[in-house]
């Protein structure tokens, strides 16, 4: 199928061959044609679909074949988690809409909110945002969503995970009645299905690839290794394998920067990405990576959501998620757009419970190897740390539900280990 068949204007057109695509991928070719429908959305899609093009190609050409009213009021409104992801949403919009008339803004905290009121003050068409500047400047009265008619929630899951539930609430409040809603998700939990059930009406419900499932074509593979032993494993991979742009998962900040700086100490260019970082270190850093003059960035699952690498070759899991979910987040950022990639995990005896509930999800068991030098170390426990006290104090609402009921302690285990990944992060 070609994008011409989409029922895309020539300016879209035009801006989607100076992008290069050759073919709109499923996603695409899926959600467009519904959006320009005026029907609302729930797609389910990961990062590294091209979800992005999914929802604001039909978007930008629904806004400029609207109504232009002349103080340009927000018409589209997309939210996401992060503020990468906000910037990467927002420099889609522009690119894709540079033969169009429509302006657009992008808006997040951590940064002086000057440049934003200005930008809002002279009218913006489509404004994407995090939820919580959104809301200062709606209270300080810069800004109004009176006039939305299209909203997208991206990355909906990830805004659960970071706690923006009632944010989105206050948000809808402020949002006309009478409006398309485009919902986007990795994952789709009991309180997303909730949330997509408040907001959607009648939606048209769309996979990009089939729900928790591992795209095939990554080659997937883990290393078994003593804990102490991770640091020299991962440089010694980096440094024999030549690899020259690889993305490492910590499962904390502050494992990043010492692992980061392990790395620097052994000669290979690497920085970190977490959310302690200012705003300017985070983009400094991906820059650096996306031009080469960083080999190796080293993230936490929050800091690395939503960021736009495409072809990246190597993904290393310095240590394992204890949310299994994280682990398709995280290797979906290798084998993009059809090229192979390789997603590799080190794994020590207490992450061997991560490692089964992860060959639980994708329904697969993930080929285990020992490196020379690098084995396991037969006396550390096999049972996460977390794990341990959790048994010997079962929690309230595991009493009244019953101690015996599995599935309840395990639903418990990941509520209480995302918690506790949500403060790291
Ligand atoms: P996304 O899932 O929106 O983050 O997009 C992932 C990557 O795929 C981005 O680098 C896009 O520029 C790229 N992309 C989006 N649509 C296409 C397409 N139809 N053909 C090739 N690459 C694409």
């Amino acid at each position: 199928m070609s994008f011409n068949s989409l029922g895309l204007s020539p300016a879209l057109l035009k801006a989607i061959n100076k992008k290069g695509y050759d073919q709109p991928s499923p996603i695409q070719e899926k959600a467009i044609p519904v959006i320009l429908e005026r029907k609302d959305v729930l797609a389910s899609a990961q990062t590294g679909t091209g979800k992005t093009a999914g929802f604001t190609l039909p978007m930008l050409q629904i806004l400029s074949q609207g109504q232009h009213l002349r103080h340009r009021p927000v018409r589209a409104l997309v939210l996401t988690p992060t503020r990468e992801l906000a910037a990467q949403v927002f420099s889609n919009v522009r690119e894709y809409g540079e033969f169009l008339d429509l302006r657009a803004a992008v808006i997040f905290g951590g940064v002086s909110q000057i440049p934003q009121v200005k930008q809002i003050r002279r009218g913006v068409d489509i404004l994407v945002a995090k939820p919580g500047r959104l809301l200062d400047l709606v209270n300080q009265n810069v800004l109004s969503l009176a006039k939305v008619e299209i909203l997208v929630l991206d990355e909906a899951d990830r805004m659960l995970d970071m706690g923006f539930l009632r944010d989105i609430e206050r948000i809808m409040k402020l949002l006309p009645s009478r409006r398309q809603n485009l919902l986007f998700s990795a994952t789709f939990s009991k309180d997303i299905k909730k949330l997509a059930n408040g907001i959607l009406h009648h939606p048209a419900q769309i996979e990009a690839t089939p729900e928790n499932t591992t795209v095939e074509i990554i080659n997937q593979k883990v290393y078994r290794v003593a804990k102490a032993k991770k640091t020299s494993l991962i440089i010694n991979l980096i440094i024999d394998d030549n690899w020259k742009q690889v993305l490492v998962f910590t499962r904390t900040k502050h494992g990043a920067n010492k692992l980061c700086k392990k790395m620097v100490a052994a000669g290979i260019t690497a920085a970190a990405i977490h959310g302690n970082k200012s705003q300017g270190a985070r983009t400094k850093a991906l820059a650096g990576f996306k031009n080469n003059s960083i080999r190796v960035l080293v993230a936490t699952d929050i800091a690395a959501r939503g960021l736009d690498i495409p072809l990246l070759p190597h993904v290393v899991n310095f240590e394992l998620p204890n949310i299994p979910e994280d682990y398709i987040h995280r290797i979906g950022r290798t084998g993009r757009a059809g090229a192979s990639g390789e997603a590799i995990s080190l794994v020590c005896g207490e992450e061997i419970d991560y490692l089964r509930d992860i060959e639980k999800l994708v329904g697969l068991k993930i080929s285990s190897e020992v490196l020379e030098g690098f084995e396991p170390d037969p006396n550390e426990p096999t049972t996460p740390k977390k794990q341990q006290q959790r048994s010997r104090k079962p929690t309230n609402s595991n009493f009244h539900r019953g101690r015996n009921n599995r599935s309840n302690n395990r639903r418990q285990k990941r509520n209480n280990n995302r918690r506790s990944d949500n403060r790291q992060n």
